[in-house]
């Protein structure tokens, strides 16, 4: 791959000050610093490019080399660039500690975070679903631990610089031509390593605890409705907002009732004198019990339906319906007499359409 001009990268002349040369490489350092463009390549190849033309102009040896005889000049003195992020940043320290400051940009601990946000899965009855509940939950979450006020570390002692990255929370490790930049498996991105943990919280700066909570159900929900409990996930991290619990419903079946949106359907058996003559039945709803008239020659199958008698909608939209179906029902057992009847209506029904 050819070397673009230094004097290129860095947008400056040939004739540029040491202070120009400065400030633009600053100004690049700034824009494609990794801590800025995580995972992106185009960048981190930027950033070094920028680094080895700022190494090279910022050196008035090395840029009397390369005015002269150009990269394959340096190349000639031994020069090579650099390995990886960890030597751009050694060499140049004093300039990312003027831009980043002491952190270099890594995670702090002390930066506010929003809190998780927690699921609990609940489990009610078909009639809980229908008619609302109120239902008592138990969760565990972290919570700040108070003996050392989420920071982890033991009562008069403080956090200490890593010594494997030195504080930038990422290390680069070079493989031939690149260089991959990871999180710092010692500290864990933090730039601190705790030497004396909170004896509370063994360092971790938050515990397990246990929460009871009463949980309002509203009536019409179903299997796959979701609750959203604002501020009852963890805690937020140094002033960052908790998190919420989600509740997510799960509703049993119901032995009789099946649910359809917000309409219940239903089977109910009659006789067949029942449908054939007419009668008034009491047929179970979700509160209770309701007259249904069945009126004469009516068939199996036959739909009648409760008007709202049936779920209330979520969102206040009135109540479903209560479908019934009927199922004629066959006698057994008959006794002697019942079965002369039945013989009987028999003959008187031959030549007679249904
Ligand atoms: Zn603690
Ligand atoms: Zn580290």
């Amino acid at each position: 791959m050819a070397k673009r001009c230094y004097y290129e990268i860095l947008g400056v002349s040939r004739t540029a000050t040491e202070e120009e040369i400065k400030k633009n490489y600053r100004k690049l350092a700034l824009k494609y610093h990794p801590d800025r463009n995580p995972g992106d390549k185009e960048a981190e190849e930027k950033f070094k490019e920028a680094a080895e033309a700022y190494e090279v102009l910022s050196d008035p040896e090395k840029r009397a080399i390369y005015d002269r005889y150009g990269h394959d000049g340096l190349a000639s003195t031994g020069f090579q660039g650099f390995r990886g992020f960890d030597d751009i940043f050694a060499s140049f320290s004093d300039i990312f500690s003027d831009i980043f400051g002491f952190s270099n940009g890594t995670r702090s601990r002390t930066a506010a975070r929003a809190g998780v946000d927690l699921r609990y899965d609940l489990r009610i009855s078909f009639m809980e679903a229908a008619l609302g509940v109120t239902k008592e939950i138990e969760i565990e979450k972290y919570a700040r631990c108070s003996a050392c006020k989420g920071y982890g570390t033991a009562p008069g002692t403080s956090p200490e610089m890593c010594p494997r990255c030195r504080g930038r929370g990422q290390i680069s490790q070079t493989s031939g031509f690149f260089s991959i930049s990871t999180t710092c498996p010692h500290c864990h991105g933090y730039g601190q390593i705790i030497t004396t943990p909170c004896p509370t919280c063994r360092g971790l700066g938050k515990r397990k605890v246990s929460k009871t909570l009463q949980v309002k159900i509203p009536a019409g929900v179903d299997t796959g409705s979701r609750l959203r409990l604002r501020g009852e996930g963890e805690e937020g991290e140094h002033g960052g907002p908790n998190g919420d619990l989600y509740v997510f419903i799960h509703v049993d079946e119901h032995e009789f009732f099946k649910r359809h949106d917000c309409d219940i359907y239903c089977k109910v058996p009659i006789s067949f004198v029942q449908a054939a003559l007419g009668a008034t039945i009491e047929v179970p709803t979700l509160t209770g019990t309701e007259k249904l008239k069945i009126p004469r020659g009516t068939q199996s199958g036959k739909i009648f339906r409760l008007k709202g008698k049936g779920i209330p909608n979520l969102r206040g939209l009135g109540r479903g319906d209560q479908i019934i179906e009927t199922v004629i029902t066959v006698p057994t057992n008959l006794t002697r007499r019942q079965e002369e009847l039945l013989k009987e209506f028999a003959r008187l029904s031959e030549g007679q359409e249904a």
